[in-house]
């Protein structure tokens, strides 16, 4: 496969290092007790203490012979080639997971999503300049098929390493994670691959349903929220011979850092003062680019960590209200139209804290918000040229607040993270526009956001006397 690439073009410094052949020494880890576990087995918490698990590479260190700046061009040179395993989050494959050979790389197009510059209309309503990083330009229309990509190549690479005759991948959802698992494992080899996932009845969009029905998947609707299905994923996961795919598997969050990688890339490897703007919900996509961020640090591939502003709707806060008062209490969440972070006790809360007491301390900031503002938030982006979903409007309206209280300013650098596509939570929309919120939501349309289909007869007539239009003057 590697051997038709010509790599003459390229500067002879770096030519042998543009294939990565580094495997590293991945084991799990875990953030409790420090034990290590071989990666050849699934693995979710500590055998030993029942904390989370990272991977870790042993071997990190000998990276650093490289020096930063090398790597730099080492990425930089390899978005050149034109090798498919490598044109997405396995771009940064020594720091991502390097353990995975090329040839068992699952790619269905992740990654490499675009940085556009907000509307500066829009800028102007936030009160300041930033950008949006657009995850819901992912094959199904979420970042979570980053983390989705790395999970099931591992699966790949287990099936041919361990000679695996059944794998049933099973994940709770709040939506996205089941689309992205069930497009994913509909990929591989039927015969030994199933797909299962696990939702709360009515508490996902229609669109997000349709995701994993399409791609195949048994779907299983449960009543309750979305912790009330991760329970019932982690019983099984425990009794059971199953691959849980939630971001509970640290293998997911090994993708999801990309997220990191990719704007240190597209910035050019300058992070000055930058903030990276992101919702919170299971908590998984947060310590996923604080991690990332902080490889390229160890590294030396950046020079500095970027500011981290999590948000959170005041109706599911568990990680706002640790942060404001150093106090972690699990809660009961109400309905939030930001539903894919409507979690009130999330997996990967553990790996916060120790990220934000270790490394992110003078680098962590977070506001939550009323229901109200992250719908306005995501239509005022929408209706400025942007596609982003309601996570993405509460990124947004988080911002608004965050520049608004002082904590971000002009002399920042912003980029949000818009975690997947508009088109997702329409139903939202809709609701909105036809002023119908369920009374738990909090939410009063303004007229000012409502848009709504006119009815007229087939006539271009009453068509142009709809629109005002003017006639033609005659040559
Ligand atoms: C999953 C998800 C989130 C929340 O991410 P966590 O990793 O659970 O914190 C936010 N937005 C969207 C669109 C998601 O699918
Ligand atoms: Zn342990």
């Amino acid at each position: 496969m590697t051997e038709k690439i010509n790599l003459e073009k390229f500067p002879l410094e770096i030519r042998d290092k543009l294939i990565p052949d580094y495997i590293g020494d991945v084991v799990y880890e875990c953030i409790g007790c420090g034990n290590e576990f071989d990666i050849n087995q699934f693995l979710y918490i500590c055998p030993k203490c029942r904390s989370l698990l990272r991977l870790n590479d042993r071997n990190f260190n000998s990276l650093k012979s490289i020096k930063g700046k090398t790597w730099q061009e080492i990425f930089d040179y390899r978005k050149m080639l034109n090798l498919e395993s490598l044109k997405g989050i396995f771009l940064f494959k020594e720091m991502l997971f390097p353990t995975i050979p090329l040839e068992d790389v699952v790619y269905l197009g992740e990654g490499h999503t675009p940085i556009v510059r907000a509307n500066p209309d829009l800028q102007r309503i936030v009160g300041i300049d930033f950008s949006v990083k657009n995850d819901g330009l992912n094959p199904s229309a979420s970042f979570k098929d980053r983390g989705m990509a790395s999970a099931i190549s591992y699966i790949n690479y287990s099936i041919k390493r361990r000679d695996l005759k059944e794998v049933l991948g099973i994940c709770a959802s709040t939506g996205d994670t089941s689309a992205a698992a069930a497009l994913y494992l509909s990929y591989l080899d039927k015969k030994i691959v199933k797909s299962v996932v696990l939702l709360p009845k009515g508490k996902v969009t229609p669109q997000q349903l349709s995701q994993p029905l399409g791609s195949g998947a048994t779907v299983i609707e449960v009543p309750g929220v979305f912790d009330d299905c991760m329970k019932l994923v982690e019983e099984l996961a425990e009794e059971y011979q199953v691959c849980l795919l939630n971001s509970k598997n640290p293998v997911r969050i090994m993708g999801q850092k990309s997220y990191a990688y990719e704007i240190a890339q597209q910035l050019d490897y300058n992070l000055k003062d930058l903030v990276i703007v992101v919702p919170v919900g299971n908590a998984g996509n947060v310590t996923a680019i604080m991690e990332g961020f902080l490889d390229l640090h160890r590294l030396e591939i950046v020079p500095e960590l970027p500011l981290i502003l999590a948000v959170q709707s005041n109706h599911a806060n568990p990680v706002f209200n640790w942060h404001q008062t150093g106090e972690y209490t699990p809660m009961k969440v109400r309905p939030s139209v930001a539903q894919a972070a409507m979690i009130g006790d999330p997996v990967s809360f553990p790996k916060v804290k120790k990220l934000v007491n270790e490394h992110y301390q003078d680098f962590f900031m977070s506001v939550d918000l009323d229901e109200k503002d992250i719908m306005e938030g995501m239509l005022e982006a929408n209706c400025h040229g942007h596609v982003v979903c309601t996570q993405g409007g509460e990124s947004i309206a988080g911002l608004k607040k965050a520049v608004s209280m002082g904590m971000v300013n002009k002399n920042h650098k912003v980029i949000v993270d818009s975690t997947s596509h508009q088109l997702k939570f329409s139903n939202f929309q809709d609701m909105y526009f036809k002023d119908e919120f369920p009374e738990e939501y909090e939410i009063k349309s303004e007229q000012r956001f409502i848009n709504k289909p006119v009815h007229l007869g087939a006539s271009s007539r009453e068509i142009a006397d709809y629109l005002n239009l003017k006639k033609k003057c005659s040559p």
